[in-house]
Parts: C-alpha cells; structure tokens; sequence
C-alpha cells in the first residue's frame, strides 16, 4: 500500500488556522489531524487529546531525548511537537495527515520530509490579524504584542511554502485548502496510474458514480 501524504499547514497564530482545520476535517474526514504535544496550558474549552496534548516542561524534555518528535520548537514561552509515531502509523496505512505547525517546525519537516506538502495561511493585513487576536480574547496584551511580532518574521517564510492562502473569509479558506488537498491527491493517484500500480483510493466523485450506478442497477 501506498504511504499516505503529508499536508503541513501554518500560519501566525490568530489567522483562523484552526477553524480553517476544522471545517476542512469536516468536508474530508478521512484526513487525520496530528494532534501536537504542548507544554502552553490549556486555553477555556480546550480538551486535552483533541486540540493537544497538554503535557508538562520535564515530559516534552523527556519526549525530545528519547527521539519521539519530528520536529518542535519554541513559540511565544512554550514548546509545541509532533509525534513521529503517531503520525507514521496513519501514513504507513495510506491515510493523508494534516499538521498545524509555526514556521520553524515547518522547516525541520521540509529537511526530514521534503514530499509533503506546504500550505501558509496568511492574513489580509496585519492590522486584520491584531484585531483577530485582541477579539478572540484568550491572550493579554503583551503575549499579543508578542504574538504579532512573530506573526511578521513568520510571513517572511511564505514565500519557502507551496502554496499560499489568504484567509480573508472562512469559507474562501475552507475551499482553497481543500482544493490543494484534492489536487495534491489527484495528482498522487495519477502518478499510481502512471507507474502502472492501482490507485489506493477512490475519489468522492468516483464514489458517488459507483452508488449511483448501483441504485440505477439495484
Ligand atoms: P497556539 O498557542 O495558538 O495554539 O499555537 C501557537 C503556534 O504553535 C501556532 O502557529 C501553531 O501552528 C503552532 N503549533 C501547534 N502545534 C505545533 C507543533 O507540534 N509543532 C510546531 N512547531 N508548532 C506547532
């Protein structure tokens, strides 16, 4: 079976990444979504295993000596990373898997994985991205001040990513992600087609033909 793609996503912190994700992982679910390791606590109505696994200082030290993270990095006080078994284990069984990660974690998998694919979500503006992070509230005003000034040393990488999306309205960024996703698979399968092996997976299209087909028979 074939390995399944790689999607690494990021973006400055408060340009709607995360419900971007979310409505993507909705229209595509057999799209796995890494869930990271953190040592940040927990933001209100964040679940532990769901939106990341919140672990302590001595625990993501632990994690980086024993050789568990593809990558991490350090980002406005915390550490964040990526299992690599966690992710491997869907890879190996052909599923496709999505990373949320800052640019310098990004980097790393660019040098350990250069097959997957790079996706940035920018901000219309940078006054857009201030007055998303003082609206979602979560932040005072000096890790927003913080968060900003990484916000521009991270667009300055945009242009090391594939493909670039604009985020200026959800649905629009919805689409575009799930564009680069179909296509990138799209492309994958006729790469299968073309090196004379079965492709893995049907397309919904394909699908929805097969069921009709079945109906009409039926
Ligand atoms: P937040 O604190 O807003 O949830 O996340 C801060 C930043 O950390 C975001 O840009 C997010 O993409 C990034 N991030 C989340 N998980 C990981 C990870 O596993 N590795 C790296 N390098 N960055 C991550």
């Amino acid at each position: 079976m074939e390995q399944g793609k790689l999607f690494v996503v990021s973006g400055p912190s408060g340009v709607g990444k995360s419900t971007v994700i979310a409505d993507v992982l909705k229209d595509i679910p057999d799209l796995y979504f890494s869930v990271s390791f953190t040592t940040r606590p927990p933001r209100p109505g964040e679940k532990d295993g769901v939106h990341y696994h919140f672990v302590d200082d001595a625990e993501f030290k632990r994690m980086i000596s024993d050789g568990e993270l593809l990558e991490y990095a350090q980002y406005v006080d915390h550490y964040y990373g990526t299992s690599e078994k966690l992710i491997d284990e869907h890879l190996a069984k052909g599923e496709d898997v999505l990373l949320d990660i800052e640019v310098q974690g990004a980097a790393i998998v660019r040098e350990k994985r250069p097959d997957a694919i790079f996706v940035f979500v920018m901000p219309p503006s940078f006054d857009d991205l201030a007055e998303r992070l003082r609206e979602r509230g979560t932040d005072d005003e000096k890790t927003i001040e913080k968060r900003l000034k990484q916000a521009k040393k991270e667009c300055r990488e945009a242009s090391k990513y594939a493909y670039l999306i604009v985020n200026r309205t959800v649905p629009q960024a919805v689409s575009d992600l799930e564009i680069v996703i179909r296509s990138e698979r799209k492309k994958a399968e006729e790469e299968e087609k073309e090196a004379g092996r079965v492709p893995v997976r049907k397309d919904e299209n394909e699908e929805e033909d097969d069921q009709n087909a079945e109906s009409v028979d039926g």
